[in-house]
């Protein structure tokens, strides 16, 4: 959310008009304070802002459903109970009040368009932005904060030129690593499983099976004479006649430990430094980051 500094603004109205030092400064702290703010402008079409008695604001077309409303923004949308709403500025009384706005600036004052052009930012108001931020040029054609949000980067000799398009004036442009996903690779050690098997070294265990500890093995089944002369086979009560018991160290005579060499069987991918992208020079402006 934009940061307030109407403060700033506010003390530079009226008829005495700051020193150009004063000025230059005070265009530096808003420089400042509005690379927060005005990191881009959105693309998309004005937007109605729903202010909410909570203090919150929501972004996006309003929908009227009855008692409720419905606003669908940029991702997604949420639906609002009416008595929950202050009161909403749709995207026409938006563009009249910004009219209205503009008319009460100082031509010649910078920080004033700047502040303009801040409230326009998160009301989709491109078109009026650019407005104030050609008036700041008009003021100081090197204006570094407005030169660049009017799409325009320092050329060679000191003068303005058009930034690339293809890459945004970064003189670079991004591609998707094409040896992993999100910069993680499976690892090599376990196989992406994150977790790796050992042959167990438990004492005399064979795929999982120990010796008996009570018949040792050996006498696992006996015969039993009983009173009327008959005879009955009796089992080991501990390994039921088979001489040998499950180890309590493994499972299948194999022993499960997590893999040191990773996390959750992903390691970072080397290609990319686990970034996800790869950086290559832009061949639009061949890395100049200005328009051909
Ligand atoms: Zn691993
Ligand atoms: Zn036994
Ligand atoms: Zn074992
Ligand atoms: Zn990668
Ligand atoms: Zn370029």
């Amino acid at each position: 959310m934009p940061t307030s500094y109407h403060t700033e603004s506010q003390s530079n109205c009226g008829d005495n008009k700051p020193s150009h030092r004063e000025r230059a400064m005070n265009s530096h702290r808003l420089l400042f304070l509005l690379i927060a703010v005005l990191f881009a402008f959105p693309e998309a079409l004005p937007a109605d802002v729903v202010h909410l008695k909570s203090g919150v604001t929501i972004e996006g077309k309003v929908v009227d459903l009855g008692d409720q409303i419905k606003v669908e923004m940029k991702f997604g949308s949420r639906t609002i109970p009416k008595q929950k709403i202050l009161r909403i500025e749709t995207a026409k009384s938006t563009r009249e009040e910004f009219q209205r706005k503009l008319k009460t600036l100082d031509p010649e004052n910078i920080e004033q368009h700047l502040t303009l052009a801040e409230w326009c930012e998160p009301r989709s108001l491109k078109e009026e932005a650019k407005l104030c931020l050609e008036r700041v040029l008009a003021e100081n054609p090197d204006h570094d904060f407005a030169r660049d949000k009017l799409g325009y980067k320092m050329g060679p000799h000191g003068r303005w030129r058009v930034k690339c398009k293809t890459c945004s004036g970064i003189g670079t442009i991004r591609e998707p690593c094409d040896k992993c996903k999100n910069g993680k690779i499976d690892c090599y050690k376990c196989g992406g499983k994150g977790v790796l098997y050992h042959a167990c070294t438990a004492t005399g265990c064979n795929g999982g099976r120990v010796e008996c500890p009570k018949c040792r093995g050996h006498r696992s089944r006996w015969t039993k004479r009983l009173h009327s002369g008959q005879s009955m086979v009796v089992y080991c009560p501990v390994c039921g006649g088979k001489g040998t018991v499950d180890c309590k160290q493994c499972k299948g005579g194999r022993v499960r430990v997590l893999c040191t060499n990773c996390k959750n069987g992903k390691i970072q991918c080397t290609a990319c430094d686990g970034k996800g992208y790869t950086e290559k020079r832009c061949p639009t402006c061949g890395g100049s980051g200005i328009q051909p």
